[in-house]
């Protein structure tokens, strides 16, 4: 697949130094499990940095020891919901609310169906207000794009103010599909791999997300 063709969609690269190196860690087959899930801690909070630059602020009056100013603060108005899809989801869950403690949570549990790679739904929870919010749609992997595309139009249904989806790894094929479902919604990553294999993994990757996040492998 042509990349120059799937960077033509809005994707961001977030090649902070930092994050690239954490990624460099967490690809070594022979990091720890307890290692990985820190990185992927610490990396969700830098990518967490990188997407909310745009993040309105407001000028409100304060005092310092010295004097008064008018100083900048995150407006109010502006609200968030993280959505997580799970499992591997949690992983940069964790670093994002270390960043945005006080951001609204939701969950979309799918799983891949092993042969179709169809995305499958089996939990879906949201704070009660999400149209008066902003989604960021998290999971490090976006792989052929199914459980992505299906998590946007789930939450499509319930109409959010905007989305954005982040993830730390995403392959070609992914971004291809999910901007032909979701043209709308900007892509944020750490980097774009080479392809998916047959089972639809991403090479050179840094193998399943999810069971490395938990040791299940
Ligand atoms: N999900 C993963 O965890 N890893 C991949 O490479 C693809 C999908």
């Amino acid at each position: 697949m042509q990349l120059d063709k799937v960077m033509a969609a809005e994707v961001t690269i977030i090649d902070h130094p930092f994050v690239q190196h954490k990624l460099t860690l967490m690809r070594q087959a022979d990091t720890s499990t307890a290692k990985f899930r820190q990185l992927l801690k610490e990396v969700g909070m830098l990518l967490a940095y990188e997407v909310t630059r745009d993040l309105p602020l407001k000028y409100e009056p304060i005092k310092t020891p010295l004097a008064p100013m008018m100083a900048p603060m995150l407006a109010p108005e502006k609200k968030m919901v993280v959505v997580s899809i799970m499992r591997a989801g949690q992983g940069l869950l964790d670093g994002i609310l270390e960043l945005m403690p006080s951001a609204r949570v939701g969950h979309i549990g799918l799983y891949r169906e092993p042969t179709t790679h169809v995305a499958i739904e089996y939990y879906f929870k949201l704070p009660h207000d999400v149209e008066q919010r902003d989604i960021l749609v998290v999971d490090p992997m976006l792989a052929t794009g199914n459980s992505a595309v299906a998590a946007v139009d789930r939450l499509k249904e319930v109409g959010p103010m905007s989305m954005k989806f982040l993830c730390l790894l995403a392959a070609p094929e992914g971004i291809q599909h999910f901007h032909e479902q979701h043209p709308d919604v900007p892509i944020y990553t750490a980097a774009i791999d080479e392809c998916l294999d047959e089972q639809g993994y991403i090479l050179p990757g840094l193998g399943d997300a999810g069971d490395r996040l938990y040791g299940t492998k």
